[in-house]
């Protein structure tokens, strides 16, 4: 159990016992069950998306505490987020965790969840980090957020089709 008086910060601590993000959504967009048999958690995300931006996130459901952190981190981490934005911060943390990226400059888009790091050492609890981000990349990966009616802009900003050739 080498590591874990690290991995239970302070903040991991407390978006665990008591997450303000653990409640339920009026009118969310999407929802997803998460489920990890090995450790038994069972978390449901549900978002609400204006346009191509994450308005807001919720989960409910129970798991461990490294699981229920994660899922209220990632949460503050993506809220307010591009679709586009929330699916590179989502890539990096599983690149994280899998320890394919330990690059600090490259991590510092996923903002508080950098305090997963660690889980990488445990093979044990890498499925409870991993969950929620998980669940959230599978609904972004099975919706055309691109096509969405109620994009808030239509034009793609050709920055280069003006460009001087001198
Ligand atoms: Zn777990």
């Amino acid at each position: 159990m080498d590591g874990l008086d690290e991995l239970y910060n302070d903040l991991i601590m407390e978006h665990s016992m008591n997450s303000y993000n653990k409640k339920k959504l009026d009118n969310a967009d999407f929802s997803e069950l998460g489920h990890n048999p090995n450790c038994g958690d069972e978390i449901q995300i549900e978002m609400k998306v204006k346009g191509n931006v994450i308005e807001d996130m919720a989960f409910s459901g129970h798991g461990c505490a490294i699981s229920q952190a994660s899922t209220s981190i990632m949460i503050d981490t993506l809220r307010g987020k591009t679709i586009e934005e929330a699916k590179q911060i989502i890539s990096t943390f599983i690149g994280m965790i899998k320890r394919e990226i330990t690059d600090d400059e490259e991590l510092r888009i996923i903002e508080d969840a950098i305090a997963f790091k660690n889980v990488s050492n445990m093979p044990a609890r890498v499925k409870c980090a991993l969950l929620a981000w998980h669940t959230i990349e599978k609904i972004i990966n099975e919706h055309d957020f691109s096509s969405d009616e109620t994009k808030t802009y239509t034009d793609e900003v050709e920055n280069n089709s003006h460009c001087n050739l001198n």
